[in-house]
């Protein structure tokens, strides 16, 4: 009866997981999306605290982890900085992966435990599962602390390259393969570890060559692996939901990758190879071969407020600056001020615009911008032609013509927003450096661009004050 009940509540859990992939899936419904996916959370670890056999001791060390890594998870939730949270999200892939390969081990030494056999004689099923589970868990590790070093700037977001990479990787993962079925033949104890060794090195080295503009696909495709990942496990230690919940992970992480990768213009076979954005030349660095380009023209906000009055059609482009400077409410005054001026807005959003999938409609959302005036790249590209203002709060690399007419820089072939098409570009961004990917953005020398320098936040909100004049 007991057995019943808990397959019964892991079943809803798992229903309502995917009704929250569902939710996510649009922000109209993503705080719906969010909640089932609270409430299967809840049914699941319920279900698993009474689940038949797991006796007092039982409950007692899974509360204590709840407590501890609850506690830990709430505290960082409340200090992280929205713009943080890519590396944050980076961080946790890591424990999942370290997560699985230690579920591995334990597995592995202790087998009588998991119902899966008695040490040194493991079922063939079972080693192929925890394998799986440890060599995917491994790199997902190793992977994602690259990667989380990478966004938080501990070290150089540029590719590391050498000769005969490609080659290394493959020779490696054919490596890795020959491993995992020697061990599926012995169930050796040696052979458990280099494969886990084997496979941290691997995910250090898929992730190394990995260049700026390129890491979205990196932290999304990591999300994936965490789930397989977290499948494999679940398949060893017979865990039904962790199976379906992991899958579900991977599943929607692999195609996110695969959306990402068609918004960037890259091949899903280069992002999975590591061999990603290694192709490119180096990425010009702030200021390069600017010798002989015009002088930026620097305006006011005021001035920027005079133009956009006597505006029609206003394209707002939002990026990381946005973020940063939290500037999402003042921008929606602006818009506020400017359509009961008769000016029509809408905003266009860049895949991978910000530091994560996603981030600039969140932002948009908490502003309470209305859904029907956000757009994404392929529905407004061609509209910046009859737009008279393209306003571009803290946005650089995702409108930065580079990516279509130079073959040797870094962000070449992303497709872009078009913003130069518009009458007059307005740039809001401190000064004259580069984006995320470090390659210089020609359109702040053209004639028809603007550029209103200071703090995305501070600039939006003196606009606001000459529009209200
Ligand atoms: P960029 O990183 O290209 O540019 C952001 C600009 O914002 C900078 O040039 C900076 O210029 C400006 N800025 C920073 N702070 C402020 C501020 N307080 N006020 C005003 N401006 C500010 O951002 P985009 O959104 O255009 O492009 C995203 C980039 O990040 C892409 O290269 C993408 O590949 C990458 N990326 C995206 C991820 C994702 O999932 N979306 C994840 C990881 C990377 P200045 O210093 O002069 O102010």
């Amino acid at each position: 009866m007991a057995q019943t009940l808990s397959t019964l509540a892991y079943l809803v859990a798992s229903v309502l997981f995917i009704m929250a992939l569902r939710g996510l899936s649009n922000p109209e419904t993503s705080r719906q999306g969010n909640l089932f996916g609270m409430v299967g959370m809840g049914i699941a670890v319920v279900a698993t605290l009474l689940k038949p056999g797991m006796g007092a001791g039982g409950i007692a060390i899974v509360l204590l982890g709840l407590a501890i890594g609850g506690t830990i998870g709430t505290v960082l939730a409340q200090r992280i900085q929205m713009t943080s949270l890519p590396q944050l999200v980076a961080a946790f892939h890591s424990l999942v992966g370290m997560a699985a390969v230690f579920v591995a081990a334990a597995a592995f030494y202790a087998p009588e435990s998991f119902g899966i056999g008695v040490p040194g004689n493991i079922k063939g099923a079972s080693l192929v599962e925890m394998s799986l589970g440890l060599a995917i868990g491994a790199i997902t590790f190793s992977g994602s602390v690259i990667a989380f070093a990478k966004l938080d700037g501990r070290m150089s977001g540029a590719p590391i390259i050498f000769k005969g990479q490609h080659m290394l990787n493959a020779a490696l993962g054919a490596l890795l393969l020959v491993l995992v079925i020697a061990f599926v033949a012995t169930g050796s104890p040696v052979l458990f570890w280099l494969i886990a060794l084997l496979s941290f090195a691997l995910g250090f080295l898929l992730i190394i060559p990995i260049g700026g503009a390129d890491m979205p696909v990196v932290v999304s495709m990591l999300n994936s692996y965490s789930g397989w990942a977290a499948a494999g496990i679940g398949f060893t230690i017979g865990n039904l939901l962790l199976i379906v919940t992991g899958a579900l992970v991977g599943a929607s992480g692999a195609i996110l990758s695969y959306i990402m990768c068609k918004g960037m213009n890259r091949s899903i076979i280069n992002v999975l190879l590591g061999g990603f954005g290694s192709d490119s030349g180096a990425a010009a660095g702030p200021g390069a071969g600017n010798a002989d380009r015009a002088p930026v023209k620097a305006g006011s906000p005021e001035d920027a407020a005079y133009i956009m009055k006597n505006a029609q059609k206003i394209i707002i482009v939002p990026g990381y600056g946005m973020a940063v400077a939290q500037a999402q409410q003042v921008v929606r005054e602006m818009a506020d001020l400017l359509k009961k001026e008769g000016a029509e807005i809408s905003y266009a959003i860049h895949p991978v615009a910000g530091r994560m999938p996603g981030h600039m409609n969140v932002l948009l959302a908490e502003a309470n911008v209305p859904y029907d005036e956000v757009h994404e790249l392929e529905e407004i590209n061609a509209e910046f032609a009859e737009a008279d203002v393209a306003y571009v709060i803290g946005a650089n690399d995702v409108t930065n013509p580079a990516a279509k007419t130079d073959k040797t820089s870094a962000i070449y072939g992303m497709p872009i927003l078009d913003v130069e098409r518009a009458k007059t570009v307005f740039f809001v961004k401190r000064g004259m450096s580069s984006g995320y990917a470090g390659v210089e953005n020609e359109l702040f020398f053209r004639p028809n661009t603007m550029m209103l320098f200071g703090d995305a936040k501070k600039v939006t909100q003196q606009i606001v004050q000459s529009l209200q004049k």
